[in-house]
Order: C-alpha cells, then structure tokens, then sequence
C-alpha cells in the first residue's frame, strides 16, 4: 500500500483511480446521461477526494458518494439532501463555515473536521459490492492514517464497520465482542480514536423519521465534547 505524506497528495492519486470496472463505467454513465435538473451542468463523474480541514481531529465517515450529489459536484455530501442535514449540524455544531453546500466553489470550509468516505465512487442504488469496498479500503486506511482523528463519527453501520477494519489494519486493539451499531453508541479504541455512531443523513432516515436534527445535533455536540476531553487529546 502507498504511504502518503499528506491528505492532498493523496487525494491527488485518488481521483485518477479506476480499479473498479463497475464503479467506473456507472459513475461516468451517470455523468452522461444526468438527471433532467442538472442537464446544463458539467458533472464530475470520477473519484470523489475527501473534503474539509486536514488537521482537524474530527473525522466524519459515510458510505459513498450520491449519483446526483457528489459525482455530480466532486465534493463530499454536497448537491444533495443527505448533505443539507449533514452541513447544517456541522455548522450547528462550529465545524462548518455555513450551514449549505450547493457546489464545489460555493465558499463552505470546514474547521477541526475532515469527511472521508469507505467507497469514492458512487455505487448503482448506493450499494458497493464487497470486493469493491476492499478495492477502495487502500485509500480509505490511508485517509484515516493521515486524519489521525481523535474522535470518529460514523455515519451508518457501514461506516461504523469500515472504520473499524481501517482502525485494525493500522493496528489498533478493537473492544471484543464488537460493540453493535446503534445512534448514539460510543466506542472508545485505546489509544484513540473514540468512535461515534449515528444513523446516516440519507433521505431513507430523515424522511421517516428515524433520523432528527435534533438526534443528529447531539452526535456533533457529543463529539464536542469528546474533543475537549484529555483523553482524546483535547
Ligand atoms: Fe478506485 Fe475506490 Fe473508485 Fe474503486 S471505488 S475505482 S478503488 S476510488
């Protein structure tokens, strides 16, 4: 596995990447054919780098990147309902500088967070094949080497499974049993980080109702204070 010597220089390689046949030929399909709303606009349709502050100690994991979200604009989360939710708690919570992301260049910065993802290319029905996730898990160990979070929100049990086997192949001791995936759950790794589950942002929880903005606040508030305690290097 490459060793980078910073998040940028990685993400440099990444976005050149096309190990995955699959993944590659839906992205770009995805970026021909549009969907009927963004017809005049040129989509992205490559790997999608991670995105925000690369020095800070939160580190915010989800799944992959939306077809029409962030295959379409190159940046995490943005360009889609999923990250309207995710971007307002952020900025709720002081990480982001405002509380919309509607497009690479509309000005939103991240500060003490960085949004990485298991998968980098949009996957058909937002669900990556096994072999495509391990393809992919070289750059995700990698990104969560060079974060060196203090605390992990995990967006999804996706996410929450896929920080944990980054956390092990860079040789940290898990809990055993594996603590199960829940909102709210905190799995503290010794030595650091400490995990943070939450449901995921998609529009199957926000619209139902599973998910909250006020559930999600607490996560990111709970992270807060997670970052300012001792422990976790605050
Ligand atoms: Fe490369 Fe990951 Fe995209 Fe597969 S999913 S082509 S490994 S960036």
């Amino acid at each position: 596995m490459t060793r980078y010597g910073s998040l940028a220089e990685l993400n440099r390689d990444l976005v050149g990447c096309r190990r995955c046949p699959r993944l590659v030929a839906w992205r770009e399909e995805v970026a021909r054919q549009k969907r009927a709303a963004f017809r005049d606009q040129e989509y992205w349709g490559r790997p999608v780098p991670g995105f925000g502050d690369p020095a800070g100690r939160l580190l915010v994991v989800g799944l992959a990147p939306a077809a029409h979200g962030a295959n379409r604009t190159g940046r995490m989360f943005t360009g889609d309902r999923s990250g309207d939710w995710l971007y307002r708690a952020l900025h709720t919570a002081g990480f982001a500088s405002q509380p919309t992301a509607s497009h690479a260049d509309d000005g939103l910065e991240l500060s003490g967070a960085y949004i990485a993802a298991p998968v980098h290319c949009a996957p058909p029905a937002n669900r990556p094949t096994p072999s495509e996730r391990d393809a992919c898990s070289h750059w995700f160990v990698e990104e969560v080497r060079l974060a060196a979070p203090a605390v992990i929100v995990c967006l999804g049990q996706f996410g929450y499974v896929q920080a944990l086997r980054a956390l092990a192949a860079l040789g940290r001791d898990l809990p055993r049993p594996r603590v199960r995936f829940g909102h709210g759950v905190e799995v503290p790794i010794p030595g650091g980080p400490t995990l943070l589950c939450s449901y995921h942002v998609s529009q199957q929880n926000t619209f139902t109702g599973k998910l909250t903005e006020a559930m999600l606040d607490a996560v990111f508030a709970r992270a807060r204070e997670l970052l300012g305690n001792p422990r976790n290097g605050g």
